[in-house]
């Protein structure tokens, strides 16, 4: 039995080669930039008012003005202006020349045709200045980035169409055990139905992996054999559950093994999700899951989330809350880390009922991930504490 912290160090050591390739402004949020992103403009592009109103001479603005044009957003002005002179501009518009002040127009009256007059004493520029927010030639986003939506509309101001990203890593999922049957299926007395694979598919989609689901193979060598080959030959990393514990028909390590794969480890100390395994065949790579679908959640969470984003370029960064307990918690054995569920309520912690990690519904209401150390059996009510989101 390993520490978890050395079993993530082997996890994350491990390199995978990326692929890439250029997609759509559109279908890129959720994807990972393989390339820096630099700005082929100024932003703004040219000084540029900030207001509807009256571009002006700041010396001038005491005075009645003449307006001499009116400058739409898009267009180019034609009149400088002078002194005694202002011209009408529409937010977003070129500042025309000899202008130095645009003055809001809610701050004018109209005392004659093309004649105005400040009526409030405001010395506010209203000028955007060219190049004030990005310079062209600016990096404005970091290779290795996760694309959110306010990427997209960054990249989409300089230019960048078509971004080059990260090919989703292939991800091979695989239930093992006779007695599931898929969740359309009523179970007969001994059999359960498969959550795993579903709970899978849907946490490697928000990692950013591309799941493809292998159905539910016996506990036999035979159908692992045949199973495990398949999908370690038509994925970068393949995800297994059940089979891992020491029961007679706990047979994946051994099927591993026989299929070339070399096992880092077998068992880590934390609670749940003892009996993980990982295992590595050249550029492949293979997790056993605990059957118990809180463990497979909860080692997905910790070892296989961070060594996705890294299959895809980037890098996992938990968002961890630090927050005082709102409840004590008492654990009897201490000898491994444990995890366990919490809700996040009122700026506090609760632990969630939690009867094991076969307790799927301990899941359904939690915000976060509570994480205990070797050694520690009491958190205090009030005690402060990290949690990590889920
Ligand atoms: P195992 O690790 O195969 O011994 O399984 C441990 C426990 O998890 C057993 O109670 C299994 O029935 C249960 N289990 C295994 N695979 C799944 C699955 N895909 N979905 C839900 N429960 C499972
Ligand atoms: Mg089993």
């Amino acid at each position: 039995m390993i520490l978890f912290e050395e079993a993530y160090d082997i996890v994350m050591k491990q390199t995978s080669s990326l692929n890439t390739e250029q997609i759509s402004l559109v279908d890129s949020p959720g994807r990972i930039l393989a390339e820096d992103v630099v700005s082929d403009v100024d932003m703004p592009p040219f000084n540029k008012s900030a207001m509807d109103g009256y571009a002006c001479r700041l010396e001038d603005i005491k005075n009645e003005l003449e307006v001499i044009e009116t400058i739409a957003a898009g267009k180019i002005p034609v009149n400088t202006v002078g002194k005694g002179q202002c011209s009408k501009i529409m937010t977003g518009a070129m500042i025309p020349e000899g202008a130095d002040c645009v003055i809001m127009i809610e701050h004018t009256e109209e005392i004659a045709q093309n004649k105005i007059k400040l009526t409030k004493d405001d010395t506010r520029i209203n000028i955007a200045k060219k190049g004030e927010d990005i310079k062209s030639g600016d990096l404005v986003i970091g290779k290795g980035t996760k694309i959110k939506p306010q990427h997209v509309a960054v990249m989409a101001a300089v230019g960048c169409a078509s971004p080059l990203i990260v090919k989703k890593p292939t991800i091979g999922i695989i239930s093992t055990g006779n007695e599931l049957v898929e969740p359309q299926y009523k179970p007969e007395v001994s059999q359960i139905r498969n959550s795993n694979a579903y709970q899978l598919i849907a946490q490697v989609e928000k990692a950013g992996g591309q799941p493809n689901y292998y159905g539910i193979a016996e506990d036999t060598d035979k159908a692992l054999l045949k199973v495990i080959e398949k999908a370690s030959s038509e994925n970068d990393l393949t995800l297994l559950t059940g089979g891992v514990s020491m029961g007679d028909f706990d047979i994946v390590p051994k099927i591993l093994r026989q299929l070339g794969f070399e096992l880092l480890f077998e068992s880590i100390a934390v609670q749940p999700g003892k009996p993980t395994t990982f295992a590595v065949k050249k550029d492949k790579f293979c997790f056993g899951l605990p059957g118990n679908p809180v463990s497979s959640f909860m080692q997905f969470e910790t070892l296989v989330k961070p060594l996705i984003y890294k299959m895809s370029g980037g890098v996992y960064k938990p968002i961890v809350i630090s927050l005082p307990m709102g409840a004590e918690y008492k654990r009897k054995r201490s000898a491994r880390k444990s995890i366990i569920p919490v809700r996040i309520a009122d700026g506090q912690v609760f632990p969630l009922k939690y009867h094991g990690s076969a307790h799927i519904a301990s899941l359904v209401n939690a915000d976060a991930i509570l994480t205990i150390p070797i050694g520690k059996t009491l958190l205090e009510k009030g005690e402060i504490i990290d949690v990590r989101q889920i």
